[in-house]
């Protein structure tokens, strides 16, 4: 019998849940890794996109989305994981997403907080990126922390199809971004106390640009923050959301899920 407090709160509630960003290779699934991936379809969980970070995780989340017919996988390089190595190993990401079950390449942007590398390094990688998945046809899943200024510079100039996820930016820049026909990636942030930023981001957009994700192992949502996260919890942030906008969880549900099949060209 399995014992995910998700479970319990949300039994047959909900379906046509999405979750367009997540790390299912993390090492915090290793003890139940396959029970709670084959539980979750039954959960209302339709679809997984799993991203890799690095050439090791990119090949764990391909190898996840082998086993599993309904999760797919991102390559990239992750901002933070750029130490010990070159442009010239993009040729790794290249081979790995010419798999029919590579979504997008992610997640890659730039990371101005943790500095794990220079930011004339992080950009680079990410415009090479960038122009590797629009020559390969593919959308890509942005990471911005602390360089909204950059990111916004770099997705102008490219013109990338893809996401911005854990979307943190103001109004504006939300704006911005839709008009370049990308979408923006709410969690468990926006059942945070200090959400009223993002909350102003959900309302100012059209609701066709919006994705669901869980950024899981992290960013729980409220009441379960701090705990490990997985993809039935995607409910609480259709909720919060429903609330804001006056809809049911249900509809919001089903609005992403439609979205996240349109993003990353997903057909039934
Ligand atoms: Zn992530």
């Amino acid at each position: 019998m399995l014992t995910f407090p998700s479970a319990q709160r949300f039994a047959d509630m909900y379906n046509n849940i999405f979750d367009t960003h997540s790390h299912y290779d993390d090492e915090q699934f290793n003890n139940d890794r396959n029970a709670l991936l084959s539980s979750l379809q039954d959960r209302g969980v339709t679809n997984i996109v799993s991203c890799g970070c690095d050439i090791e995780t990119s090949k764990a989340n391909a190898e996840l989305s082998k086993q599993y017919n309904y999760i797919y996988f991102a390559a990239g390089f992750h901002p933070e994981n750029l130490e010990g190595f070159e442009l010239s190993d993009l040729k790794t990401i290249k081979a790995l997403a010419g798999d029919k079950k590579c979504a997008a390449i992610g997640e890659i942007g730039l990371d101005y907080h943790w500095m794990s590398s220079t930011k004339e390094k992080q950009k680079e990688f990410f415009t090479a990126q960038i122009e590797l998945a629009k020559e390969l046809g593919l959308p890509v899943i942005v990471h911005d922390r602390e360089a909204h200024g950059d990111t916004l510079e770099i997705i102008k100039a490219t013109k990338p199809q893809g996401v911005l996820h854990c979307f943190s930016g103001s109004r504006e820049m939300a704006k911005e971004v839709i008009k370049l026909g990308m979408y923006i990636g709410m969690n468990g942030v926006v059942t945070f106390k200090n959400a009223r930023k993002s909350l102003e981001v959900v309302k100012e957009i059209p609701l066709e640009r919006l994705v669901l994700e869980t950024d899981c192992p992290y960013l729980c949502p409220v009441p379960h923050r701090g705990k490990r996260n997985d993809s039935s919890y995607i409910p609480f942030i259709a909720e919060r959301i429903g609330e804001l906008l006056g809809k049911s969880a249900q509809e919001i549900l089903d609005i992403t899920n439609e979205n996240a099949k349109r993003l990353y060209k997903i057909k039934d």
